[in-house]
Formats: structure tokens, sequence, C-alpha cells
């Protein structure tokens, strides 16, 4: 399997586990057991279909496409290969950007930085800028895994957007803020046919103003592609822990 088709994977082998119970109902002649089952199993199908649909790609491709194919492993990347900004330069920006677009990823439930994050955000919406969150499909390591973890910390629900509704707005916005994000904002989904990101749509990070991305190293995502993104002139590395280097932001602002 592809390591950007796994969330579809993991959906569909859930769909199963449901057809296993409903089988076994069958079998041990159990009602309720074939009732549960068929209900797991219809549901991890259509949520199946909705994370295929998000990919781009049809469930045939996902189970077949990489079947006896090798991907070459990223080159690992020390941190001296681009600049590092501080939490100070990195306010600056912020502090005179009119649009603002939050990009959440693994790294951000990783750090438990959502809490901060809806922090920071309040203060550059108390600032006269507009905030809002961008989505992905497949971002953190569950479906719908950005949605709670941002609900977990009252984040208004009008300000997450899903993939379509924004990626047209990012050429019109002055910083994308990457918060631990990495394969759902890697430009090589578009570029590379053969990768294993190969025709994902990702967020069009890479066409705002400013990209200011937050992780603490160069090390690719799950998938294990390089980014070409870290390496883009308009991009703001700001290498630490997500919560911190939020929070360091966050103080810089308030100072
Ligand atoms: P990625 O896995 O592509 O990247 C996450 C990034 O977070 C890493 O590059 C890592 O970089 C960084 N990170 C980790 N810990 C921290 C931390 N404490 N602070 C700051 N950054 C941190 O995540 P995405 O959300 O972009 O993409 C999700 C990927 O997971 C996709 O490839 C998707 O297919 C796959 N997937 C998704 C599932 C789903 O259902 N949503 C299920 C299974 C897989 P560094 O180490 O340098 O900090």
């Amino acid at each position: 399997i592809g390591g950007g088709d796994m969330p579809v994977m993991i959906s569909f082998l859930n769909s199963l586990s449901g057809v296993a119970a409903m089988l076994t109902g069958f079998v041990i002649g159990n009602t309720m057991l074939i009732i549960g089952g068929s209900l797991v199993g219809a549901s991890g199908l259509i949520l199946t279909n909705i994370m295929c649909r998000g990919m781009n790609r049809s469930l045939g491709n996902v189970l077949f496409s990489a079947v006896g194919a090798t991907t070459a492993k990223a080159k690992r990347r020390n941190k001296d290969e681009v600049p590092a900004y501080t939490a100070e330069d990195a306010a600056i920006v912020l502090e005179n950007a009119q649009s603002i677009i939050v990009t959440p990823g693994y790294g951000l439930a990783v750090a438990q930085a959502q809490h901060v994050t809806r922090e920071l955000a309040d203060v550059l919406t108390g600032n006269g800028a507009s905030v809002k969150y961008a989505i992905h499909p497949v971002a953190g390591r569950m479906p719908g895994h950005m949605n709670v973890l941002l609900a977990e910390a009252d984040v208004d629900y009008d300000q997450l957007y899903e993939m379509d509704e924004i990626n047209d707005e990012f050429e019109r916005t002055d910083v994308c803020l990457v918060i631990g994000a990495n394969d759902v904002v890697n430009p090589v989904a578009r570029t590379d046919p053969t990768g294993p990101l190969a025709g994902m749509p990702i967020l069009n990070c890479d066409k705002a103003r400013t990209v200011m991305i937050i992780k603490r190293s160069l090390s690719p995502g799950f998938a294990g592609v390089d980014n070409p993104l870290f390496y883009d002139a308009k991009t703001m590395m700001l290498f630490g822990d997500g919560k911190k280097v939020v929070q360091s932001l966050l103080s810089e602002l308030k100072g």
C-alpha cells in the first residue's frame, strides 16, 4: 500500500471487520451480531468511499497499484540546509498579516498544541486579521482527527474549512501557518506521478504569500517523501515542538 493511501486501507479493514462479524452472526444464528456487523460493514464502506474521493483514487487503485513497487526512502536532511527563523521574526510577519490560514497536521496532535493554537488565533483576530483553519481529509492519523482536536479547544466550527472550500483562497492569503502538517501540504503530490502521494489532492499552502512551517526537523511525514516546500524561498521554518513554538509566538505577540 502506498504510504499516503493508509487511511483508506484502515477504513476498509474496519469495514471488513463488520462483514466478518455479520457472517459469524449467520453461522451461529445470532441476529444482533448480523445487525451490528452489517452496520459496521456498511458505515465502513461509506467512509472508505469518502476517503477514496479525498485521496482522488479508486479502491482498486489503492489496493493494487503499489503491489511489487519499491519506494526510494527520503534522504536524511540536516536542519542547516534551510534558514531557521525565530518566533520573533515570525511574530513580526503575523502582526502585519491581514489574512492567515492555519493548517494543522499530525504534529499538532503529537504536541497537543490545539489549545495554544486557538489562543494564538484569538490574539491574531483581536489584531484585526482574518483567521481560518484548513482541514485536509487525511490530516492526522484517523478520519476527523483535526476536527476532534480543534473542537476540544473550542475553535468555532465556522472557522474550519474543508480542502475544497478553502483551496482557492491560499493565493489571496498573507500567511499560511502550518503546524505539524507535512504530507497534506507536500507539492510533490502534484508533480511526481509515481510516488506514494501521486495524485493526492493537497492543501495549496505553497500558493500563500508567506508560508510558516512549525515542526522539529526536516524529516518527511507518514508517506516518507521529502517536502520541497521546506526549501521554498517564501517559507519560514520554525523548528521546535509545536506547542512550545506556538507558545513563543503568543508571548512575542502579546509582548
Ligand atoms: P505527516 O505524518 O505527513 O507529518 C507530520 C509531521 O509532524 C512530521 O513531519 C513531524 O515532523 C511533525 N511533528 C511530529 N511531532 C511534532 C511535534 N511534537 N511538534 C511539531 N511537529 C511535529 O502528517 P499530515 O497530517 O500532514 O499527514 C497525515 C499522513 O498520515 C498522510 O500521509 C496520511 O495518508 C497518513 N495517515 C492518515 C490517516 C487518517 O486517517 N487521517 C491514517 C493513517 C495514515 P518532525 O518530526 O520534523 O517534527
